[in-house]
């Protein structure tokens, strides 16, 4: 295990992070996390790609090169001496006294990161989703640190018993919490299109190139929840989570999922009055 912080390796729970600091105090900041198999770095460019975009997106100037940061990665991965790895890389627009509008003149990005050792999920037995209303805002494709719908989704799906959350969007079943969603039916491959309502997650790419290799046809539209019941399979993609096949779909009558009530559903549920919606 290794942690960093602006150029120092540091114990990851060692107490560098300033109070000022915009990550901490306002979730200003993006994010990777990116899968070392073997001692390198799966997909190092694309996961490089995607959080340059989400830098950009929330117009935070990168403190450094794509070259650099890779080199720092490779060297996270040496010093942790780890072979199976997550490595989870921040940058946050940086440390000023707490203004919502951004510091003036620009402070330098913060950069953190830490890498932890994580065994594969292929051997796991298959996982349950929890229908529910997707909370997020409307710019998911960007990789910020602000989780908490994210978070809170996956708790009540944990507390219902199921792995992750489904995630319906204006009818369409688009996203899981933290990884993302697709059927199988007629022989395809179906998943939500990567527009503003979805990550366009690392692992959704590289299995729509493996079956694009395969002859497996791959529609990228939105499937509506109504027609669950018509799906043959399920599984979820995300780089921790790798490829999950899913057994079972619930649905719980206080989580809202076809459209959000004026009151959400925060509240503590039982899991007795869940129901099942889709078993394989
Ligand atoms: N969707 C969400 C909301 C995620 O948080 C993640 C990963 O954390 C994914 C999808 C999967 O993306 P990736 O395959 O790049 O890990």
């Amino acid at each position: 295990i290794v942690g960093y912080y602006n150029g120092q390796f540091v114990t990851p729970n060692s107490g560098i992070v300033p109070l000022d600091e915009r990550g901490h105090q306002f979730g200003d900041g993006v994010y990777e996390v990116i899968r070392c198999y073997g001692g390198r770095a799966f997909l190092l460019d694309w996961h490089l790609d995607r959080l340059w975009m989400s830098l950009q997106a929330i117009r935070i100037a990168p403190p450094f090169t794509k070259d650099e940061c890779a080199t720092l990665i490779e060297r996270l991965i040496v010093e942790s001496g780890e072979l199976e790895a997550s490595i989870y890389l921040q940058i946050t627009r940086g440390s000023a006294i707490r203004n919502h509008l951004f510091p003036n003149p620009a402070v330098k990005a913060n950069v953190s990161a830490t890498v932890r050792p994580v065994a594969s999920q292929i051997a796991k037995e298959p996982g349950t989703l929890l229908m529910m209303a997707d909370e997020r805002w409307a710019n998911a494709w960007i990789k910020t640190i602000n989780l908490l719908p994210n978070i809170l989704a996956k708790q009540t799906a944990h507390d219902m018993g199921a792995d992750e959350a489904l995630l319906v969007r204006d009818g369409a079943m688009i996203e899981s919490a933290s990884s993302n969603l697709w059927f199988v039916r007629d022989n395809q491959l179906i998943t939500a299109p990567a527009d503003r309502y979805i990550l366009n997650g690392i692992t959704r790419r590289f299995v729509i190139q493996l079956a694009d290799r395969l002859g497996i046809p791959v529609r990228e539209t939105k499937l509506p929840a109504k027609d669950l019941a018509t799906v043959d399979g399920i599984f979820i993609t995300g780089t921790l989570t790798e490829v999950f096949p899913i057994h079972r779909v619930l649905t719980h009558p206080d989580v809202p999922y076809v459209s959000l009530p004026d009151v959400t559903g925060l509240q503590q549920l039982s899991a007795d009055k869940c129901q099942v919606a889709w078993e394989a």
